[in-house]
């Protein structure tokens, strides 16, 4: 069966209250409904906007989702949030591992492998991001840092749990940064994740998982990226943040 592309925004620490839900209605109101084939449309707004951008959004087109969450299920974790917390404003996904977490945060392989159990375990869809640092590229390690970032973050996840997991391939040098992977280095990237699922699962799970691509996705290079075999949506970031650029990334899906 053809993977559905995701097209997702990840807001980052951008927004307020007010910009936010002006943002998610300018999405909704040109969004194909629910029901609609075409790619799947997903905003994971700062946390705090959560609830705002819910009401916006019910019901339409246009999914929910968080940057990131806490592993444990309640409790004495100043400042966290937990899973249910999350089901409970309406989120479908979250976004776990992304490389600001992990290279700014702090947020090691084990971190994130405990964030994807907790996130399964509720019932919610991840996003796990994985990419290789611009001085790991050039040093020809892209592909061991992909595979033991796979290998570490995936640890102990059923065959059955992953057909529903997504993996956002982000290059860290094209984050933010205008430098986009071309479609041949994504591509590259992209099948080999899906050997990687092959051989710890099977060919059936391979072709199930989506995998999307994230880096300086803009309106101009969406649809070159998006037509490569393995690339399954993408992750944007700031691109998300203006309705017009975002709705002609969806349109080149
Ligand atoms: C991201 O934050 O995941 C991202 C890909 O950002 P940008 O599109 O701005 O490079």
């Amino acid at each position: 069966m053809a993977r559905r592309p995701l097209i997702a925004g990840n807001w980052k620490m951008n927004m307020d209250r007010l910009s936010s839900v002006e943002l998610a209605e300018a999405l909704v109101a040109k969004a194909p409904k629910a029901s609609d084939s075409g790619p799947e449309i997903l905003i994971c707004p700062p946390l705090v906007y959560l609830d705002v951008v819910e009401k916006a959004v019910r019901n339409t087109g246009v999914a929910l989702g968080a940057q990131n969450v806490y592993h444990e299920d309640k409790g004495a974790f100043t400042g966290e949030v937990s899973t249910a917390m999350l089901r409970d404003v309406g989120c479908d996904y979250v976004i776990l591992g992304h490389s600001e977490r992990r290279n700014i945060l702090g947020e090691t392989n084990e971190v994130v492998n405990r964030k994807l159990h907790a996130v399964l375990r509720a019932g919610l869809s991840p996003i796990l991001c994985v990419g290789e640092l611009l001085e790991q590229r050039q040093a020809g390690q892209t592909q061991d840092v992909i595979r033991s970032q796979f290998e570490g973050s995936f640890a102990g996840v059923t065959a059955e749990q992953m057909m529903g997991v997504v993996i956002a391939y982000e290059p860290v040098w094209a984050i933010g940064t205008g430098q986009v992977a071309t479609p041949e280095q994504a591509e590259e990237v992209h099948a080999d994740l899906r050997k990687l699922i092959a051989s710890r699962y099977n060919a059936e799970v391979a072709e199930a998982v989506r995998i999307q691509y994230g880096g300086s996705v803009k309106p101009d290079n969406a649809a070159t990226l998006l037509a490569q075999p393995n690339i399954d949506g993408a992750l944007v970031g700031n691109a998300s943040l203006v309705a017009d650029s975002f709705q002609a990334i969806i349109a080149a899906a």
